[in-house]
């Protein structure tokens, strides 16, 4: 790994030198999506521009290439999560298709009436709704374990939810709206304890900390390409094999097939069960190149750069007049939620968009989460491990200076 400079590592990336408003771009959205680095763009465009083929290796030379280079690619992502075997890594269309697979294959066929779901209050609508879909399929049941009111999960809680009756457990290792760093590695041996399978949605995690599947025992862990510095439309499930080959196939077509005749069709091994038709060939050879890339750079090192990079804004945010934090737990990473009573939401949005500082400001797809915090939303700066602390003291300067009545 190379040593960790912030300004070589901007250097990487295109989008990031531009003026917005006639200011510099500050990008502060990351934990709604991530800029690209040149490596993810000139892989993809070289796959368009040369390798260009659908998938099936031996009919010819495109063909061969393209091939290789969608496998060489879900060999690192197998790298990059730690995970023992490539076949226990499925490309799907990103975290939220992920956590519908999981629930409509595993789920169908494992959860049945009078079971339950048990998922938190900080969850992402992404590991809410499928779970409700299935409830409604199937008549289990959904259980809330809580938060407290920094935004923590409280563990002692949780472990009294899990049940002989509980047949999963969903839950975000990092929260999107709230920032904070879940025990995963704890609650999946609670879980485990009772033979109950956890799904660990990596959306938050993957890109700001090392991540590794076997050490954390995780039977499902999600990502999603454009939130760790790829493309859109295109993520990771990945699951472990004694589970993978015991779920039925989710969707049907080319591809996911060994045989098939109108009496009968013999499934493929996974991964290739689960992916049916043509994949985002493209969006896989730049995930591929994001997950290269960010190991060049080693995550160790972005997550001790992030980490105090998050402590120093959130000291700075801090000294604003009436800011009130929106989840202020003990382990956070990248999020930095507030609202500032008085002044709506979206007009500092606004407001930082003029400065050409961009935020989020909404209920950042996690309502519940909110809502414990008596709110319908908040401005959301988050940071990746190409800001810098004179883009957070710019904001910090901007917001001091928001027109107030
Ligand atoms: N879970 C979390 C924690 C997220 O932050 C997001 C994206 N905002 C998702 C799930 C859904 O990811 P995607 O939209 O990429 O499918």
């Amino acid at each position: 790994a190379r040593a960790f400079d912030v300004h070589s590592v901007r250097s990487d990336f295109p989008a990031l030198h531009q003026q917005v408003n006639g200011r510099p771009l500050i990008w502060l959205d990351n934990a709604a999506t991530t800029h690209k680095p040149k490596a993810v763009i000139d892989a993809t465009s070289s796959f368009y521009s040369r390798d260009n083929s659908n998938i099936h290796r031996a009919a010819h030379a495109l063909a061969a290439r393209s091939t290789d280079l969608f496998e060489n690619a879900r060999e690192s992502v197998r790298k990059f999560l730690g995970a023992s075997s490539a076949k226990e890594i499925v490309f799907v269309r990103g975290t939220t298709e992920a956590i519908n697979l999981v629930a409509q294959s595993y789920g169908r066929k494992n959860i049945g009436a009078g079971d339950e779901i048990l998922i938190t209050h900080m969850e992402h609508h992404a590991n809410i709704v499928p779970w409700q879909l299935l409830a409604e399929q199937t008549g289990a049941t959904i259980r809330v374990a809580p938060i407290n009111d920094r935004g923590e999960l409280i563990l002692d809680q949780f472990a009294t939810l899990l049940n002989g009756r509980t047949k999963l457990v969903a839950i975000t290792h990092v929260s999107n709206a709230l920032g904070t760093v879940n025990p995963v590695e704890q609650v999946i041996a609670l879980a485990h304890a009772f033979g109950v399978p956890v799904l660990v949605d990596g959306a938050q995690s993957t890109p700001h900390m090392p991540v590794n599947v076997q050490a954390l025992d995780a039977d499902f862990y999600t990502l999603s390409g454009h939130k760790i510095f790829g493309p859109t439309g295109i993520g990771v499930l990945y699951g472990k094999s004694s589970l993978l080959s015991g779920m039925p196939p989710w969707q049907g077509g080319g591809h996911m097939i060994k045989d098939v005749t109108f009496a009968k069709t013999v499934y493929n091994e996974p991964p290739e069960k689960f992916e049916a038709g043509t994949p985002d060939i493209a969006g896989v050879v730049g995930l591929g190149a994001a997950v290269e890339y960010l190991m060049s750079i080693g995550m160790p090192a972005i997550a001790a750069y992030e980490h105090a990079l998050l402590e120093y804004a959130t000291e700075s945010l801090a000294t604003i007049p009436g800011i009130r934090p929106i989840g202020t737990a003990a382990n956070k990473a990248s999020v930095l939620s507030f609202v500032i009573p008085g002044i709506p939401n979206v007009d500092i949005a606004r407001h930082l968009d003029k400065h050409g500082i961009a935020v989020r400001a909404g209920h950042h797809c996690a309502q519940p989460a909110q809502r414990k915090f008596g709110v319908e939303g908040s401005v959301r700066p988050s940071l990746a491990f190409y800001n810098t602390r004179d883009e957070v003291d710019t904001l910090v300067d901007v917001l001091k200076r928001l027109p107030r009545n």
